[in-house]
């Protein structure tokens, strides 16, 4: 055991727990962070491989880029920063899909959006398909925009949480990649990792928290695993927590997998384009051509379609992949592009998913995720934010947040 003492114990290296580590190290206060991998970043993760470029098989935009936090971190760091506009906000390519139909499918997105952020904070928290417009023509794909944007379909998300999400509109990438960014941030923290931690014993004056290596004692305990893990008990509490486990329920990890391929013969596609792989149906994989202008797709699969994939093994996600793309690009387009990396994240032991949405009817849960206990255990991790959830940056928001409701509880210890 590297330590089995300490005075704030941080559950998780993810972007929540970095943060928070980052926090309590800048305040001068003794903290661990115990991380079941083998290294920093949960699920924002850049890898290599067999690719000639970073990947993010994990997080890779930086939403509300104008207050995103990550971003001033990236520059510290020395990464760079791509402003180029993500290709959801520009037309495709009319491979598939003409751009009249482009139009008209962006159109009915805006005001499917527009009818759910302006009509549900004054009715039940229903769910977010309520507010397709009745036999529209463009359900189906607006659909499977939510399997990527929640890694769920609209049916099983709550509208209401929906409508607090708050999106600058603003989105940049880091050449580097995002996933590095949040593992650099955790330099200089002490971490213990390879060690998943089992209970949080809150029975005594101190809390006790196990490992496979053994007890660490704490007096304050910051938890940050994913809000699929809470549900299923993976981490537990004695005293139990039957309310954190409920709130957790109230918020799956929705399903969203990326797949990247290496393409032989680039220039024949424009940069940073996408098309769709059927324009007709929800279980389609959206397909980003040239991310970076690199010779790469990124293909993009999410909800139900994603746990059928995953079920399949990576041969499942490059077979369907290339079956749409050879339906809309030729069946010679097989032989010029190859399979490089996949992670199946909804099997990832130590996430059970991608990002959380909530069900319909506990938008709330957010709020009764994030709630702290006796002022000694905190909650944070992207599931606990109220408008930047799902993603790294809400993630970061909340482990500060944590981070400083343990400090303001330690010094209230200290004078009492
Ligand atoms: C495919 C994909 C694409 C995404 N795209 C974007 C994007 O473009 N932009 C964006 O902002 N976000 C994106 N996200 C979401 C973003 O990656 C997450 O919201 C964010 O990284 C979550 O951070 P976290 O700290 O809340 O959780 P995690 O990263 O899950 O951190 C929790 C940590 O706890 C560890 N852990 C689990 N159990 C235990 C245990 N028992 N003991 C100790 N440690 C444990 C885990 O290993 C993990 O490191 C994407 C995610 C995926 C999967």
């Amino acid at each position: 055991m590297a330590s089995s003492d300490t005075e704030v114990l941080v559950v998780g290296a993810g972007a929540a727990g970095i943060a928070a580590g980052r926090r309590l190290m800048d305040a001068h206060i003794d903290c661990l962070v115990v991380e079941a991998r083998s290294r920093l970043g949960g699920r924002a993760w850049t890898m290599r491989g067999n690719s000639e470029f970073p990947i993010d098989l994990g997080c890779g935009w930086l939403h509300s880029a104008d207050r995103n936090p990550w971003r001033e971190i990236a520059e510290a760091q020395g990464g760079s920063i791509d402003k180029t506009p993500p290709p959801w906000t520009r037309h495709s390519a009319p491979i598939g899909f003409p751009l009249s139909d482009q139009t008209s499918f962006l159109q009915a997105l805006q005001k499917f959006r527009q009818q759910l952020h302006s009509r549900c904070e004054d009715e039940p928290d229903v769910s977010a398909a309520t507010f397709l417009e009745p036999l529209g023509q463009w359900n189906a794909l607006i659909d499977a925009v939510s399997t990527y944007a929640n890694g769920a379909e609209l049916e099983r998300v709550s509208a209401r949480d929906v409508s607090r999400y708050d999106d600058s509109g603003v989105n940049w990438r880091v050449v580097e990649g995002y996933g590095r960014v949040i593992a650099a941030h955790g330099a200089g923290l002490q971490v213990m990792l390879g060690q998943a931690v089992r209970l949080i014993d809150r029975s005594g004056r101190r809390l006790r928290v196990e490992t496979a290596a053994g007890a660490i004692t704490a007096d304050i305990a910051i938890v940050t695993v994913s809000s699929a893990l809470l549900a299923e008990e993976k981490l537990l509490f004695s005293p139990a927590l039957p309310e954190k486990t409920e709130a957790a329920m109230g918020l799956p990890l929705g399903l969203a997998d990326k797949l990247f391929l290496s393409l032989a013969e680039a220039e024949e596609f424009d940069k940073e384009s996408r098309l769709f792989g059927r324009t007709g149906r929800s279980d389609t994989g959206v397909y980003h051509f040239r991310p970076f202008g690199r010779p790469q797709i990124e293909a993009y699969f999410g909800g139900r379609l994603a746990a059928e994939l995953e079920a399949g093994g990576e041969p499942a996600f490059v077979d369907f992949a290339i079956g749409e793309l050879t339906g809309l690009l030729g069946s010679d387009f097989a032989h010029r592009v190859k399979p490089l990396h996949l992670h199946r994240w909804g099997v990832d032991p130590f996430a059970r998913g991608s990002y959380s949405y909530a069900m319909p009817g506990k938008a709330d849960c957010r709020d009764m995720l994030a709630a702290p206990v006796d002022d000694r255990v905190f909650f944070a991790g992207e599931a606990c934010s109220r408008s930047d959830y799902s993603t790294a940056h809400g993630a970061y928001l909340t482990g500060v947040d944590a981070a400083d409701l343990a400090i303001a509880a330690r010094r209230g210890r200290q004078s009492s």
